[in-house]
């Protein structure tokens, strides 16, 4: 069985993937008769590099080109060019690889060899150097030599991947020759190739095999295909990823999805037997730290609103759970522990030891508080507390007191769902006053403990703001709240949490709650010229609370410049 990747290797340049500027290039200057006599193809391995140096030698050879037309490209059939594409061997297409040719005498047999004419009348030498970074200074200097008086019809090819290398032990030749840079192959051209193989040999593949094969390749077609290959070997039927993981010994989703978890839920446990499992399994724990780098890049990239492309559908699952328990500040410091180990776990005698250690300390870490979300009162979302949640009784319906104003919602954003699961409610969902009927000051202000328990369950500096609140009256559903007695300090903090202070103060009592800050113990003003008697402190507050639930930009935006309304 031929290999794939040799089978769907490139004939013409028409046919040479993602590389047109390149392809359009030799193409051209080959019909305009324009050849030159040095090439430098460079870029990452399995792009296309020898094959186009193939193509351009067959183009340059084909014995089916008609002279008065001529389009540039290589038949791709012919008895010379079916050798020249199959790398047989040929008079006057030599292939060298650098790597295992790195002596002068190579060199001066090259040249030698290079001052006879091709076999075939019109036709051309063409010398094909693979890995050319690896030959040494003298090779250079005996082929500058050649390069600097090129007999006529020789035309040599390199390829690397490292054309610094070149740069720094042969800078002369490379001011001889034309360069390329062969770009990467992006996964979407692999997958679409990688389809295009399957569909020719009549296969049938998962997309997210396909994904995953896409991914593995890391932006070489060559490596795509053989990867193909190793599956197909594997078993017959239709392809999934498993059977690509499988094929290739790599971990799966799952996996990291139970690191994820563990991390998650702050359950240090749970990382040796993941590591244990690991290891059964014969995984690289190398392999595996890449791979758990790659998905919190992707988390990351997903929290910042770019789709990673070419994810599993499973990915996506364990990318989706990850964001909603872990902020960006955690991924970016989860992946800077990571990255100070990487090179350890290589080096390292006992790299078990290494990972191991590198996941029981994201087990451990703070998560990652950012400011401004402490300040809006929000940072609970980062710093729930692990431990599990009393589940509450859930009360029977005809129990439930009547309402005359619909429930509150939680907020989205501010109420994640926690660890511990869905469908067991946090404790601020709990109401703390449950009897009917309006809202009583004495019970809310007795309440007021429980709700500055509550305040600093969502962050501590919340906490000690709604401490030094007191309740001054009640209205209807308007509560009005005042500083303490030693509390004027926190007021403007107390005004910049009005939103929060609400919801706070809703969840407790069971109904909404709109909320006034008063600056001392005033009266709350009652009926429908309330605005008017506010004062006009706290009437920019009403006006700034009322633009905020408009326009959450506004909102987040206020709260980050601690912004005041300008009349
Ligand atoms: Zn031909």
């Amino acid at each position: 069985m031929i290999a794939l990747a040799r089978k769907y290797r490139p004939r013409r340049f028409a046919d040479l993937l993602v590389q047109d500027h390149v392809a359009a290039a030799l193409r051209g200057a080959v019909a305009r008769g324009r050849v030159g006599h040095g090439y430098l193809l460079t870029g990452p391995r399995g792009v296309g590099k020898t094959t186009a140096a193939r193509i351009l030698a067959m183009a340059l050879n084909c014995e089916r080109v008609d002279p008065k037309n001529p389009t540039g490209e290589p038949c791709g059939e012919c008895a010379i060019c079916e050798r020249v594409w199959s790398g047989s061997a040929n008079l006057d297409v030599v292939e060298i690889d650098a790597a295992s040719n790195r002596s002068v005498d190579d060199a001066r047999d090259l040249r030698e060899r290079a001052m006879y004419a091709a076999s075939q009348e019109n036709g051309y030498k063409v010398y094909i150097v693979d890995e050319a970074h690896m030959l040494t200074r003298e090779a250079w200097n005996a082929l500058l030599k050649i390069l600097e008086e090129p007999p006529p019809r020789v035309v040599f090819v390199f390829a690397t991947t490292e054309p610094q290398k070149i740069a720094n032990t042969a800078a002369p030749v490379l001011s001889r020759l034309q360069r390329f840079d062969f770009k990467r192959i992006g996964a979407a051209a692999i997958r679409d190739r990688v389809r295009f193989v399957l569909a020719a040999e009549k296969l049938e593949a998962d997309d997210d095999a396909i994904a995953v094969i896409a991914r593995y390749a890391d932006g070489g077609m060559r490596d795509a295909l053989s990867v193909l290959d190793q599956a197909l070997s594997l078993s017959e039927g239709r392809l999934t990823a498993d059977r690509v993981r499988q094929a290739l010994g790599l971990i799966g989703d799952e996996v990291y999805a139970q690191v994820l978890d563990a991390v998650a839920r702050k359950d240090a446990g749970a990382i040796f037997p993941v590591v244990d499992a690991l290891l059964a399994a014969g995984a690289d724990l190398v392999e595996f730290v890449n791979g758990m780098a790659e998905l919190l890049r992707a988390v990351l990239m997903t929290a910042t609103g770019v789709e990673p492309e070419g994810l599993t559908s499973s990915q996506r699952e364990v990318i989706a759970a990850a964001r909603e328990h872990l902020s960006a500040g955690d991924l970016l410091r989860m992946l800077g522990l990571l990255t100070q180990v990487e090179t350890a776990i290589r080096r390292s005698a006992n790299p078990r030891l290494v990972v191991e250690t590198l996941l029981l300390r994201w087990t451990m870490m703070d998560r990652t508080v950012d400011i401004e979300t402490v300040l809006r009162g929000a940072g609970t979302a980062e710093r729930a507390p692990s431990r599990p949640e009393p589940r509450v009784e859930a009360r029977p319906p005809a129990q439930a007191p009547p309402r005359s104003e619909p429930r509150v919602e939680p907020r989205a954003e501010s109420r994640p769902r926690r660890a511990d699961g869905p469908g067991e409610p946090a404790p601020e969902v709990r109401e703390l006053i449950r009897e009917p009927g309006p809202i009583k000051l004495e019970a809310l202000a007795g309440s007021w403990p429980e709700i500055v328990a509550r305040a600093r369950e969502r962050s501590p500096l919340f906490g000690a703001v709604v401490e030094h609140l007191r309740v001054g009256a009640i209205d209807g559903s308007r509560v009005s709240l005042s500083a303490a007695p030693d509390g004027e300090h926190m007021l403007e903090g107390a005004k910049r949490q009005q939103p929060l202070l609400e919801e706070l103060l809703s969840t407790a009592v069971g109904s909404r709650v709109t909320v006034t800050m008063t600056e001392g113990p005033q009266p709350v003003p009652t009926g429908s010229d309330r605005p008017k008697r506010l004062s006009e402190k706290d009437m920019k507050a009403e006006r700034l609370k009322e633009l905020r639930g408009k326009d959450r930009a506004l909102d987040a935006a206020a709260d980050a410049l601690d912004l005041e309304i300008v009349d």
